[in-house]
């Protein structure tokens, strides 16, 4: 047995949150985005899972090239492009499609020989004001753009998708039709909160990141969606305290009465935030405990007066298994995206 954290990837909750997807969006095809190592899910394994997509998405040309060398041949976008004839030169080497966020990059296909056309989507600002042409520019570019590249399709990202009140999403939705309906392309609109909470986003594909990992694009989690990364570890010390005593770095908690502390071997250096508040639930042996006092480098201690007959060894869920990540999340003010992406480079991966 390890006494070190592990993440349990659970490959057919990946499979099964793709079919809620299509469940949402049934006229769209799924571009899956698997960027920043799937979400801290292992990109490979996630690529495996998910090979009922229609294609994939990744952030950045290195992220592509590195898909392509472990053997995976599906379309395979680039979400922000290449930014150098060398990124570019290997990009369409390996067959990757670039999204053209701004004018420099066309200027960049029309000075790099390319041995074919490479694919191209046009990105449109419609409000987000991260990256994007103007939908002005629109038709200039794609004529510019049309001896250059093969075009693929035009797309759009929301900025408040994940606020059902806010209706700058149908704001969005509308000035993107406005920009590219005239132009015959393949339009794709939708995150996840775009595919679960705005259906007039969905359009040909839907780029889903967050919700194929079993996490909400919301506050609160989905119903069907199943977690796909499960976070534990195990108790390496349990330990009495007495009524009054302090746990850990600044004596932030003290003990109502006497009790039971469990030291759980897993902490900030593991991605489990060290802002997490007292009074946030682990789970140890499925049954839900608070955390006390500060969450250190590589232990949390938790309290386990419920459970006296608790042991070290026994096992500690911090988030997935019966433990929603938005728990947290919700606890430290973030988004699952962040847990995910913040797990720790010495913790092991388990696939189930
Ligand atoms: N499309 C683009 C352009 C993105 O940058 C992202 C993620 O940030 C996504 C789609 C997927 O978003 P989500 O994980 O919210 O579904």
């Amino acid at each position: 047995m390890s006494f070190s954290p592990w993440i349990e990837i659970d490959a057919s909750a990946l499979a099964h949150n793709l079919g809620v997807v299509r469940s949402h969006a049934p006229g769209a095809r799924v571009m899956a985005v698997i960027k920043a190592n799937a979400y801290g899910h292992g990109v490979q394994l996630a690529a495996a899972a998910l090979a009922d997509a229609d294609s994939f998405a990744v952030a950045r040309v290195e992220e592509g090239l590195e898909l392509r060398r472990a053997g995976v041949d599906k379309p395979l976008l680039v979400l922000a492009g290449a930014h150098d004839a060398q990124e570019l030169e290997a990009a369409a080497a390996a067959g990757l499609e670039l999204v053209l966020h701004h004018s420099f990059q066309l200027a960049l296909l029309r000075e790099t020989p390319l041995p074919a056309p490479v694919g191209v989507w046009l990105k449109v600002d419609t409000g987000m004001n991260r990256l994007g042409i103007a939908p002005g520019e629109v038709t200039a570019m794609l004529q510019a753009l049309r001896p250059l590249a093969s075009l693929r399709g035009c797309l759009t990202h929301l900025a408040n998708a994940d606020d059902l009140g806010d209706d700058f999403s149908r704001v969005q939705v509308q000035r993107f039709h406005e920009a590219v309906s005239h132009t015959g392309l393949p339009l794709s609109i939708a995150n996840s909160a775009g595919i679960l909470g705005w259906p007039e986003s969905h359009a040909d594909w839907v780029r889903p990141g967050i919700m194929l990992y079993g996490a909400s694009p919301f506050a609160a989690p989905v119903g069907d969606l199943q977690p796909a990364m499960t976070f534990a570890s195990r108790l390496i010390s349990v330990k009495k305290v007495r009524a009054g005593q302090s746990v850990g770095y600044g004596g932030v908690w003290q003990a109502p009465r006497d009790s039971l502390i469990g030291v759980v071997a897993a902490g900030y250096a593991d991605g489990y935030p060290r802002e997490t508040p007292g009074g946030t639930p682990v789970l140890v042996n499925g049954r839900s405990v608070p955390l006390v006092g500060r969450v250190s480098m590589d232990t949390l201690m938790v309290d386990l007066s419920t459970q006296p007959d608790a042991r070290p060894g026994d096992e500690a869920v911090l988030w997935g298994r019966g433990l929603p990540a938005e728990t947290i999340a919700g606890a430290v003010q973030t988004i699952p995206y962040t847990l995910f992406c913040g797990i720790g480079g010495r913790v092991r991966r388990k696939v189930r």
